[in-house]
């Protein structure tokens, strides 16, 4: 048994047999496996090296078919190579003899061939080395289970354990099979671990080192509250988590009734709760939750899902659908954010995208300014969705008044192209902006006078403020929205959009977690934006407490130097109103 400590970004404990997923890039892992595994090991290997042939097989047919056998014989060479016995047999005697995975022994018996090939004399031979490691790959491939792609053909339930996952990954992957994440990248609001959240998958990252601890089919359990993963737990772990399992579907059952009731504080204060989504079909759920409404629709999910650009038509369907899920409630949609981790398919194979700090870089309203095609489509989309209900529209990562008022501009011409072409849209649809980035926050009141409303992105302005990657776990520690600094931006936003008697909610992860809720109720804050599985919890803290008694947490907070002694005392606070849920637990949501 092995227990390794990461960053609990979704709550929830699963236990099952894991698929691990090596990066592409990276060296695989020696990993040992017991006696009883070899058999398994071998199998595997004969699997894959029969899918490799039949690949080959294939490519060969094709190539001698549209350039000529002559060319095609470039594949002989890997045809050979897979039906040479000298080399399988060595792969299989590493994997009987070491007690290693099939993946290992590939990986290792092909990169000595491949040094070996490298010290060749022959120049020939020298240059067949790319060879080899083609052939390493490809057999590396058909190896993994399931490869990289293959997410979404997974055939029994099972944790996923990856060096990293991208978000178009986990969008893509199969819901019912993934019954929890674990990944030795990612941050608290990297865009993996939001997703994983709004899906309810129990999802640990940044456990640096998973990947190479874990065996293919080993049992697993991950502990999305505490950021644990336990690897081949023995009977009394197993048993202790059966136990908490239970007992937290049963915490889980007291929050059912609270979903049915209004948001209100005790003092008679009525809140706004929107549910953030990726898809439209976490609607029904997140009105189940107890939304009132959507505050977030990220809408680049339906390009990260898609093997490519989804069209007009497409995306106005996925926005009526939205519509008539809500049956009359808001949507408020976010035009494309795409960009830094958000990279598509067809984006990613174009290699246009690979940035040196693409956090920093052409993402989001910026990639949209430089695509005008692309977002045209999307404003079309949405204009025309805007006839059939109630829509908000708002623009992600400004970061200057010209960016805004550029974007505003292009949403006139493209009211005035379906004004032409006589197609219906809501002509005072309601445009409001993200705040994410300090300029903006710091320049709030010029902003005030141009939008309907605010929307403070938390995800984004916290990495912004305190030049902490989002998704980087080595520097995690550093990532927090109880940092002064942090809260001295909300207080100006929220106060600004007062002023100027525009509306302001907020949308990041903050919004969702118990911990933050009092002292966001006492910066003014009224409206939330939250992750489906969060609304409950953090409904369940506004209806514990008065407004006066919030205002007074956050005349408090607002005199802390740190953010350690801010969180220490929310969490205080929180417990104070009620012990019995917050008492002893340790609250990361
Ligand atoms: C944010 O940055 O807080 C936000 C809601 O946007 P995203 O997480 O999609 O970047
Ligand atoms: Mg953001």
């Amino acid at each position: 048994m092995q227990i390794l400590k990461g960053i609990a970004v979704s709550p929830g404990v699963a236990i099952c047999p894991a698929v691990v997923i090596d990066a592409e890039d990276q060296p695989i892992p020696r990993r040992t496996v017991s006696y009883d595994q070899v058999r398994v090991q071998l199998k595997r290997l004969d699997t894959a090296i029969e899918s490799s042939r039949e690949e080959v097989g294939k490519l060969r047919d094709e190539a001698a078919e549209s350039l000529g056998e002559e060319l095609a014989a470039i594949f002989g060479f890997h045809v050979g190579m897979l039906h040479d016995a000298q080399l399988t047999d060595q792969i299989r005697r590493m994997i009987e003899t070491d007690q290693v995975t099939a993946d290992y022994a590939v990986y290792s018996v092909m990169r000595r061939l491949g040094q070996q090939f490298l010290q060749s004399e022959s120049k020939l031979l020298r240059e067949r080395v790319t060879d080899i490691w083609d052939l390493e790959r490809r057999m590396l491939r058909h190896l993994a289970a399931p490869g990289r792609t293959d997410l979404q053909k997974l055939t029994a339930q099972a944790i996923v354990v990856a060096h990293d996952l991208t978000p178009s990954q986990t969008a893509s992957m199969d819901r019912e099979k993934v019954l929890a994440i674990a990944t030795n990248l990612g941050g608290r609001t990297s865009h993996t671990a939001i997703l994983a959240h709004a899906l309810g998958i129990p999802a640990v990252v940044g456990l640096e080192r998973i990947t190479s601890a874990t065996t293919v089919g080993e049992t697993i359990i991950v502990d999305g509250d505490r950021g644990l993963v336990i690897i081949d737990p023995d009977a009394e772990k197993l048993l202790e988590y059966r136990q908490e399992a239970v007992r937290m579907a049963e915490i889980a059952d007291t929050l059912v009734e609270i979903r049915e009731l209004p948001a209100v504080t005790r003092d008679g204060t009525e809140l706004r709760l929107y549910a953030n989504i990726e898809f439209a079909d976490e609607i029904d759920e997140a009105l189940a939750s107890g939304a009132t409404g959507v505050g977030l629709f990220r809408t680049e999910f339906l390009f990260l899902a898609s093997e490519r650009e989804p069209t007009e038509e497409e995306q106005y369907q996925a926005y009526v659908e939205a519509i008539r899920r809500l049956d009359g409630r808001p949507l408020t949609i976010r035009t494309l954010d795409l960009g830094a981790d958000k990279i598509t398919r067809s984006m990613y194979a174009s290699g246009e995208y690979q940035e040196r700090n693409p956090f920093l870089g052409c993402r989001s309203i910026r990639l949209c300014l430089q695509n005008l095609p692309l977002f045209k489509t999307q404003l079309r989309a949405i204009l025309r969705a805007s006839a059939e209900g109630q829509i908000r529209l708002m623009f992600p990562l400004i970061s200057n008044i010209m960016e805004l008022r550029q974007a505003k501009m292009i949403l006139d011409d493209v009211k005035e192209d379906l004004e032409d072409q006589g197609i219906a849209f809501y002509r005072d649809l309601r445009v409001g902006m993200m705040i994410e980035v300090p300029s903006v926050a710091i320049q709030a009141p010029a902003f005030a006078r141009e939008v309907d409303f605010f929307s403070i992105g938390t995800n984004d302005l916290i990495q912004y403020t305190v030049a902490v990657d989002r998704s980087n776990e080595r520097i995690a520690n550093l990532y927090s929205a109880a940092h002064p600094a942090v809260i001295a931006l909300l207080r100006d936003v929220i106060r600004a959009a007062g002023r100027a008697k525009i509306g302001v909610g907020l949308c990041g992860e903050m919004a969702g977690q118990p911990v933050y809720t009092m002292l966001l109720l006492g910066l003014g804050l009224r409206s939330f934006s939250i992750t489906p599985p969060a609304i409950a919890e953090v409904k369940r803290v506004i209806r514990a407490v008065s407004i006066e008694q919030c205002k007074r947490v956050a005349r408090k907070v607002t005199q802390f130097e740190s953010d350690r002694q801010v969180l220490s005392y929310l969490r205080e606070e929180v417990a104070k109103v009620m012990p019995d849920v917050y008492g002893g637990r340790s609250i990361a949501y």
